[in-house]
């Protein structure tokens, strides 16, 4: 009872302060239109008191009456009219229970890409904030801004001739990937409370002591348990002006049955087979990085980020500064339906580095690929909340995934080519911010 009266005062205070800075917005109208409708809209018969928020091929509008007089003209536009009391939300997740949760009293806008738009009013409101976690984030939608760009086709060039980066890539070995995987899925659970968890790391790290990588294994604590991260780390020979780069994923997994029987195939023994099939292409080169390498494995992600949390927590501002790339490799292998698509996943003020990643994902890889602005529930957030430039690296069917979180998440549902092509772009960005930047 007390926990449930601290947490909807929480909840209470924040709506407070969500109303107050949203009380600026007149009620009017919501418009859900096609991107280039939308914006064409908007430049023809706008008065300039509008505002958009694009997501993909589609865009939210916001205006008065006069604009949606017209705008309602419009074919394949949907309209909403906004009560007095309501105010659009974002609301960005990777906890499935939120994509299917029916929000009383909400109305749904628009839904995709483990995002939700939703109008609410003050009681609705309440109950979507209270689902804030640190996998669920709520917030006014953020108006005048992309928040997922529409699908590119990368299509890497056959015709290309070979390049310093297309050569490195030609090292990577989705053999040892794969045999890396099932080492991890035989463990039979890595649920951080149990001693598989342990298991695993120290797994890891005989793999990393074979490739000669120093590793170490840094404690933290889960409420009263204590748990390990584990660093490998190759020396930069130019550290001083590259940096480091880190390269990261979770180790932890979790199912119904977590103690006994949690494979994390998918989720997450791909991104974690991936960090270390960076670290074998790097030793397989014979390259002398010139910044710092960290090659980092996390436990308690899926109790709330916690390994990420603790890594963070313990870098001082001269360590922050030092990092100029976090890839994040979470759920790389999960793909049903046709084309092989991906997402990035950041804020918007480490634009440079994902347009970077469009760039290399264009030439040296094959999948349509999107990048949401609106960053959370994985280990690439707690770096972005200290403004660290992280991206997380994500299949895009993660929320359709119905082996997520299950006794179900088998090496046997993994789609080799999407993992293949995600760690060519994990593996090229890893060669341009470290190996030869
Ligand atoms: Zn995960």
């Amino acid at each position: 009872m007390k926990l449930f009266g601290r947490y909807s005062k929480i909840a209470g205070l924040t709506l407070m302060a969500l109303a107050f800075s949203a009380s600026l917005f007149a009620a009017g109208w919501v418009h859900v239109a096609p991107a280039d409708k939308g914006f064409d809209i908007i430049k023809n018969i706008g008065s300039g008191n509008e505002s958009y928020t694009r997501f993909g091929e589609v865009v939210i509008l916001q205006g008065g009456d006069n604009f949606s007089d017209e705008v309602q003209k419009t074919p394949d536009v949907e309209s909403f009219a906004k009560r007095d009391d309501e105010h659009l939300y974002l609301l960005t997740t990777k906890d499935p229970a939120m994509f299917n949760y029916v929000f009383p009293g909400a109305r749904v806008v628009w839904s995709g890409f483990g995002m939700k738009v939703l109008l609410a009013g003050e009681v609705a409101a309440i109950n979507l904030i209270s689902k804030s976690s640190p996998f669920t984030k709520v917030e006014l939608l953020p108006e005048n801004q992309t928040i997922l760009t529409a699908e590119t086709i990368c299509k890497k060039a056959g015709k290309a001739e070979p390049d310093e980066i297309s050569n490195f890539l030609d090292l990577l070995d989705m053999q040892t990937f794969f045999s890396d995987l099932e080492k991890m899925v035989a463990v039979k659970t890595r649920y951080s409370y149990v001693d598989g968890a342990q298991n695993a790391i120290e797994l890891c790290a005989k793999e990393f002591a074979g490739l000669n990588i120093p590793c170490e294994q840094v404690a933290f604590n889960i409420g009263s348990k204590k748990v390990n991260n584990l660093v490998a780390t190759i020396k930069g020979s130019d550290e001083k002006n590259y940096g480091e780069v880190l390269v990261v994923g979770h180790l932890d997994s979790t199912s119904e049955n977590p103690r006994y029987d949690a494979p994390g195939a998918d989720d997450n023994g791909s991104g974690s087979a991936g960090v270390l099939a960076l670290a074998r292409m790097l030793k397989k080169s014979g390259l002398e990085p010139k910044a710092t390498i960290r090659f980092v494995l996390f436990l308690g992600e899926e109790q709330g980020l916690y390994g990420s949390k603790a890594y963070v927590r313990n870098l001082n501002s001269e360590d922050k500064a030092k990092i100029k790339a976090v890839l994040n490799l979470d759920m790389i292998g999960f793909d049903a339906a046709d084309p092989l698509s991906i997402m990035l996943e950041t804020n918007s003020f480490n634009r440079p580095m994902v347009e970077k990643m469009q760039e290399l994902a264009e030439k040296y890889a094959e999948f349509t690929i999107r990048t949401s602005f609106s960053a959370w529930g994985s280990d690439h957030a707690p770096f972005l909340q200290q403004r660290i430039p992280a991206v997380l690296t994500i299949e895009s069917e993660y929320s359709s995934n119905p082996n997520y979180h299950k006794t179900t998440d088998i090496i046997e549902s993994i789609n080799p080519n999407l993992c293949e092509n995600i760690l060519r772009l994990n593996a090229a960005t890893m060669f341009i911010y470290a190996v030869n930047p």
